[in-house]
């Protein structure tokens, strides 16, 4: 049966306007800086105990509790077991996390300029939302967030500007926060600012959720986890057993829970994209590019005198794939990722080539 053309089960749909991810091109010869990617390998601890999997291990269904993954995160951030919730990358641990705590009549609220998955699961799962304002250069006012609502989450350093707000600022919108959960996406702490997870033995109200996709160089991995009270643990976990029992396979356990070891080698490229961080924002101030003091492995950047979209397929054409969002407010700004020093001298000289 058609109505108006339209055949009468598209009523019962669920439409979404779904997450538009950067673009991943199969040309091998584009220097990519557009998904905020870790240039280096992961540790190589990860790939040779990849190479020891074994048939038995990938006969089986894999742990379901994914045991080696979050006994590893548990000893590297000093934490019980009990206060870890691991995932198929922190999209599918965040999307678990609307699913079980955002159940209020009243909207949650985050950033209106953010990681823009937020609203897509809001939409998705029908949970009523209202995005906050940023001021004027993109800062959070925790003041926006001490108002009735069903919860709150943002990410810090927030995306795609790559501000980091001070810990004490986190703390007072927790505290003011006690009856909804309040969710921290730490995906970029680990290339600067101070992590909320400390708070976590403090307030049952929050979760920290960080990835293994940018600092550890394993967004193919697809690894990610939540920090909080074992309360909110078990209800995560509730919610995932009634929904998919194994999502992490048994090569991300073991890569994860390996990468988790070398400390070493994690801080020497996390600190390396640091450098390269801030000699990048240098080198852009001297072209007249302006942006907001990023934490983050990329750096959210507008020129003075050219328009972004039009810099966007100068450095495209030239096979140097960046981040533009056609968004109000944000439409003439780059988020360009971090690559290695010789990446970014590459792209400098692109830019150079159009600016001058
Ligand atoms: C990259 C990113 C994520 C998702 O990371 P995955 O673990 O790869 O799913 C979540 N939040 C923010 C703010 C991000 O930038």
């Amino acid at each position: 049966m058609k109505e108006r053309g339209i055949a009468v089960w598209e009523k019962y749909v669920r439409k979404v306007t779904p997450y538009v991810p950067g673009e991943q091109p199969e040309n091998n010869n584009i220097l990519k800086l557009n998904t905020n990617e870790n240039p280096y390998p992961p540790s190589s601890y990860v790939k040779k105990a990849m190479e020891e999997i074994s048939d038995e291990q990938l006969r089986l269904y894999p742990d379901p509790r994914a045991g080696l993954l979050v006994k590893a995160i548990a000893n590297h951030y000093g934490l019980k077991e009990e206060q870890i919730f691991p995932g198929v990358g922190s999209d599918d641990v965040l999307a678990m996390c609307f699913l079980t705590f955002f159940q209020s009549e009243k909207p949650i609220f985050f950033p209106d300029i953010t990681y823009s998955f937020y609203e897509v699961w809001a939409n998705l799962y029908r949970i009523p939302y209202e995005k906050k304002p940023l001021g004027e250069k993109f800062q959070i006012y925790p003041k926006d967030y001490f108002g009735e609502n069903g919860g709150i989450i943002f990410p810090n350093p927030n995306a795609p500007t790559g501000i980091f707000l001070p810990l004490k600022e986190v703390e007072e919108i927790v505290e003011k926060n006690k009856d909804v959960i309040v969710i921290i996406d730490e995906a970029y702490i680990d290339f600067g600012g101070q992590t909320a997870l400390p708070l976590v033995e403090k307030y049952d109200n929050l979760l920290v959720v960080h990835t293994f996709s940018k600092s550890r160089a394993m967004a193919g991995a697809r690894i990610g986890f939540a920090m909080g009270d074992p309360k909110l643990i078990h209800y995560l976990n509730d919610v995932k057993f009634s929904f998919n029992s194994y999502t992490l396979g048994i090569s991300s356990l073991i890569a994860g829970a390996k990468a988790m070891e070398d400390n070493g080698y994690f801080f020497k490229t996390t600190e390396k994209i640091k450098n390269t961080r801030e000699w990048t924002k240098r080198e852009l101030k001297k072209l007249g590019f302006s942006f907001p003091d990023s934490m983050g492995n990329f750096v959210f950047a507008s020129h003075e005198k050219y328009r972004a979209e039009d810099i966007f397929i100068h450095l495209k054409e030239n096979n140097i794939y960046v981040r533009h969002f056609q968004q109000p407010k944000v439409d003439n700004y780059l988020r360009i990722t971090i690559g290695t020093k010789d990446q970014m001298e590459k792209l400098m000289d692109c830019l150079d080539q159009f600016i001058r």
